[in-house]
């Protein structure tokens, strides 16, 4: 399998490129980035690259994912994208790209916060709906998007499981003593330091309260999980896919 990594020379651009020197079977077809490195053979030229690739890694920034999508769609090549904080029109993107290639969109590709994310979306099922769900997420001090895509993400599995959809029951920050409206699913934000990624949910019900978390230490989880993920979506028909599906956990409704 032949990879491109687009932002190579980012935090999880140098984990993905580690991880890659370790494993079997997996060749370095580019290493892209906003800004090219020659000493590490870090180039501008996405087009060039997946000339020569079977599968696309981009964790680097919402502004390229619609353009990088498109790309990958007219090369022929598998997407998996790891950025966080997209638009609509990353969405658009993905769902044009993905009636040519395979196409995997995933905020979190941590096995933890796939199978929590499934967890969550149990729990919000079977819990009556006075039982108050609140997301906690916290990332290093230069994350730039806020709540993070894992905490979206969560909180979209916790609306599902209560057959809503996270737009209509999305909280609003609680500032200025705003009263918890009925029914919504709250986030609050922590970044400092060098936290790599934690998330809690908390359902609270009157006498009782149930806690789902994830802790990542080291970003090599997400780096194994993109890798793995990749491997999967090659030759595979095209669509849309998930980590669960990678990952074949086996989730109960
Ligand atoms: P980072 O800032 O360390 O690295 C981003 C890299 O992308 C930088 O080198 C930057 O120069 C490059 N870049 C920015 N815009 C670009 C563009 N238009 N074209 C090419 N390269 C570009 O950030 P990071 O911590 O590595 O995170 C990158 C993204 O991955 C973020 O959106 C983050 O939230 C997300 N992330 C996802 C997961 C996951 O499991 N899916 C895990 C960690 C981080």
């Amino acid at each position: 399998m032949r990879v491109v990594i687009v932002g190579a020379a980012g935090r999880m651009g140098c984990a993905i490129l580690d991880e890659l020197d370790q494993s079997c079977g997996i060749s370095l077809a580019g290493a892209i980035d906003r800004d090219a490195d020659a000493s590490r053979g870090i180039t501008t030229d996405l087009e060039a690259a997946l000339r020569n690739a079977d599968v696309m890694i981009d964790f680097s920034s919402p502004t390229s994912t619609a353009a990088n999508l498109a790309a990958c769609a007219h090369h022929d090549v598998a997407a998996l994208v790891g950025t966080t904080g997209l638009g609509d029109d990353a969405e658009r993107a993905a769902s044009a790209a993905s009636a040519r290639v395979p196409v995997l969109i995933a905020a979190n590709t941590s096995l933890g916060v796939t199978l929590l994310t499934e967890l969550v979306r149990t729990a919000a099922f079977s819990l009556p709906a006075d039982f108050d769900i609140e997301i906690t997420e916290g990332h290093h001090r230069y994350k730039k998007d806020a709540p993070s895509g894992t905490a979206l993400a969560l909180g979209r599995a916790a609306a599902e499981g209560r057959g809503r959809d996270l737009e209509s029951v999305r909280g609003v920050p609680r500032e200025g003593g705003a009263q918890r409206k009925s029914g919504e699913i709250g986030f609050s934000v922590i970044r400092a330091g060098d936290l790599v990624g934690e998330h809690i949910v908390m359902f609270v019900g009157t006498g009782e309260r149930l806690t789902l978390g994830h802790q990542a230490t080291d970003r090599i989880i997400f780096a194994r999980g993109a890798l793995k993920a990749a491997s999967w979506l090659v030759g595979r028909v095209p669509g849309r896919y998930r980590m669960v599906d990678v990952l074949g956990l086996k989730t109960k409704g």
